[in-house]
């Protein structure tokens, strides 16, 4: 995990050396806020270094179920980040409609803009793998991050090269601005996942039906199962639920049957955090509906 952001920082350092130079040979506005894009990749990166080693924490007496949710306010913050950088973006655009200027030595500032946005697209496609494979949202953040920093360069240069060629001043802006609206939409979209961490949304339906799977194999005339939930925290997977069996049965019969489930359960899902409370038939906790008033013979817990 710390490999991917290590390299993608030295990789941010190197992309805005080249746009800078970009900026300094063309003195095109465009290729200037492309390079400040950039620069908001390695503050990104930097706060991404930090929330992992604080999510690698293991549980101590303050945090008993781990740091793993530090993740989604990385992946908040660089959404916001992106946000923001489009709308500087798009703010620049509208000044240069109004004020429209030519630009020069587009070939060079093309060529160093084009080296940087391989290298960024080199190295996000790298982190996007290692994103699925590891199931981090804030690896994945930061590739998504550097392509949309591909796409912003992309418009910028497909926009100077074209202002040369045909004199249109306005296509510049026109097309730097397209390029922010899409990034407004990939902020959006991380935004959006960091808060659904947050909120604790359940699990995706691939690993629902996992877990379903896994208590089918258990479920009989003796045996149900009732109120599964699911969330997750980073890379870490939550699943609670009930798991009733007659009255009649011994607590460590019970027990037994109990761990059976939880070991299935683990063994299946990777990761996964299965928390399973014991009942008999027909009574349910309080928290799920069960009657504090329900008639029975007299408790005797001693
Ligand atoms: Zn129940």
């Amino acid at each position: 995990m710390r490999r991917y952001l290590y390299v993608s920082l030295v990789a941010a350092f190197a992309v805005i050396a080249l746009k800078l130079g970009a900026w300094r040979l063309t003195g095109s506005v465009g290729f200037l806020s492309d390079a400040l894009e950039s620069l908001v990749n390695v503050v990104a990166a930097g706060f991404a270094l930090l929330m992992v080693a604080i999510a690698g924490r293991p549980p101590d007496a303050d945090h008993p179920y781990g740091h793993t949710k530090a993740e989604y306010f990385s992946s908040a913050l660089e959404g916001l980040l992106i946000g923001f950088a489009a709308l500087g973006i798009a703010a620049e655009a509208v000044h240069r409609l109004l004020a429209p200027h030519g630009v020069r030595a587009v070939p060079a500032g093309v060529a160093l803009s084009v080296l940087a946005s391989l290298i960024n697209a080199g190295v996000a496609r790298w982190m996007l793998s290692g994103a699925h494979r590891l199931r981090s949202i804030v690896l994945e953040a930061d590739a998504r991050h550097l392509l949309a920093d591909v796409w912003t360069s992309a418009g910028v240069i497909v926009g100077v090269s074209l202002v040369p060629l045909t004199g249109w001043l306005w296509l510049d802006p026109v097309v730097g601005m397209v390029v922010a609206v899409h990034i407004v939409g990939e902020a959006w979209r991380l935004v959006a996942r960091s808060v659904d961490g947050l909120m604790d949304r359940s699990l995706p339906a691939s690993d629902i039906a996992e877990v379903d799977h896994v208590l089918q194999g258990f479920r009989s005339d003796d045996v149900r199962f009732d109120h599964v939930r699911t969330r997750r925290a980073g890379t870490r997977r939550f699943v609670s639920l009930h798991m009733h069996m007659p009255a009649h049965w011994s607590l460590g019969r019970a027990a037994h049957c109990r761990l059976r489930v939880e070991r299935a359960l683990t063994e299946h899902i990777a990761g996964l955090v299965a928390t399973i409370e014991m009942l008999p038939q027909g009574e349910e906790s309080l928290l799920d509906g069960g009657r504090p008033d329900k008639p029975g013979p007299p408790a005797d817990c001693g």
